[in-house]
């Protein structure tokens, strides 16, 4: 069993980088190939372009140009980007999720993105798979390209030095050492640069990383289940923990996910079974509130030790017995628990999001979410809207009272199977 005490150093965060992981298109295929389309509100491309609409303001056409008589779409290669990014999904923390295409003459010639923190960005993947194709293309790329040198050369000179003609940048770096200066270097250098395509979608895909390097803590996001007449209900629906299911899937977005301490022996149990590229699954974080509870979770065998790692919050350091201590459970000692000291460990681990899941005994996790909530350190909240009546009133969350006078923004629902999930952000 580790321990770990706090404070501890933050460690260097270091920014995108990316190797070729997967070289994705060795075939280059017309971009044109408009049955990927899926915005109905792009349909017209299907039949043919009106020119005569190009110079009017809409939002969709200004996204468009003709570049040597090819009719380019940004937003679509921006929306490939993105598709690219998020194979990295859950991969990537403490960088963000970043992809690239490389276009010339309307055929993608090199595609990449950033598979894991420590690996090369998705500029040089896409470059490399592009090789000469890139002279005088276009480059298209969810985040603005780093500036910097890191463990890797700044993308913004292997772009340069590729000579690509255009590059097309998705949301500008929220991280302060690029801020706009990877921008100004490829426009210094003569490089035509569009910036905030497809912008909203970019900064969605990485929420997270944007929350982590704007307030220095990691985004906490809410989650629990319902049913149809309001009440709590202490399980998620049919399927959803399944692959492709939204429970296993958040597991897989999630970095960290705070449990009860009532799950402790269902703990393998909860982990995402979505298929990743990179083996990184997210932290199961449990406040042991006393002594007696820390020495059951420390020697608890129903964590395999193959699983992903469980942290325990304790005050005090441990003493178990060699033998049956098990090294899959990590010991953290905070002197002061409470959701600010939790969030600045996950901080200082790196992670980019943390999920509050309301399951098992929630008076375990409430305190915390007082904290939460008084302290607003909730940016998102997630409800599963299960299919069921329930009479059980009992086990109302109490602290939800607090955020009587406060509106949901972005308030939005998706069809799970039997039930419905809303999502907004507080
Ligand atoms: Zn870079």
């Amino acid at each position: 069993m580790q321990i770990t005490h706090l404070p501890i150093s933050i460690p260097w965060i270091t920014h995108r980088t990316s190797i070729p992981l997967l070289s994705l298109s060795s075939n280059p295929r017309r971009i044109f190939n408009l049955t990927s389309f899926q915005n109905p509100k792009h349909s017209f491309f299907t039949v043919s372009f009106n020119r005569s609409l190009k110079s009017q303001s809409n939002p969709v056409l200004s996204a468009m140009r003709s570049e040597e008589g090819v009719e380019v779409d940004d937003a679509f290669y921006m929306r490939k980007c993105v598709e690219l990014a998020k194979r990295a999904t859950g991969c990537t923390s403490p960088n963000p999720m970043v992809g690239c295409v490389i276009v010339k003459d309307g055929d993608i010639v090199g595609q990449g993105f950033h598979p894991k923190a420590g690996q090369p960005h998705a500029e040089v993947f896409a470059l490399r798979d592009a090789g000469d194709l890139a002279e005088n293309a276009t480059a298209y790329v969810s985040l603005e390209p780093c500036n910097h040198y890191g463990r890797t050369p700044p993308c913004t000179e292997a772009l340069i030095k590729a000579k690509v003609k255009r590059v097309v940048i998705g949301m500008v770096d929220p991280n302060p050492i690029v801020s706009s200066s990877g921008i100004s270097r490829l426009k210094d250098a003569g490089i035509d640069v569009t910036v905030g395509v497809e912008e909203e979608l970019c900064k969605k895909m990485n929420e997270g990383f944007i929350h982590r390097m704007l307030t220095g803590k990691p985004l906490l996001a809410l989650r629990y289940s319902i049913s149809v007449n309001g009440c709590f209900l202490d399980k998620i629906g049919e399927g959803a923990a399944d692959t492709g299911g939204y429970y296993s899937k958040l597991l897989q977005e999630y970095d960290a996910v705070i449990l009860s301490s009532s799950l402790s022996d269902k703990l393998s149990s909860i982990s995402s079974q979505e298929a990743t590229n990179v083996s990184i699954k997210p932290i199961k974080i449990i406040v042991a509130s006393n002594a007696e509870q820390s020495l059951i979770l420390a020697s608890s065998n129903t964590v395999e030790e193959s699983s992903q790692k469980v942290i325990m919050i304790t005050k005090k350091e441990l003493v178990v017995e060699t033998g049956i201590s098990n090294s899959a459970v990590e010991t953290v000692v905070l002197e002061n628990i409470n959701l600010d000291s939790i969030l600045e460990y996950c901080y200082s681990r790196g992670l980019c999001s943390v999920l509050l899941d309301l399951r098992g005994n929630i008076e375990d996790l409430e305190v915390l979410l007082r904290d939460g909530i008084e302290q607003k350190l909730l940016q998102k909240v997630m409800v599963e809207i299960l299919p069921e009546w329930s009479t059980k009133d009992e086990r109302q969350i109490a602290s939800m009272n607090l955020l009587e006078s406060k509106s949901v923004k972005d308030l939005h629902s998706k069809q799970l199977g039997g039930s419905v999930l809303l999502e907004g952000y507080l």
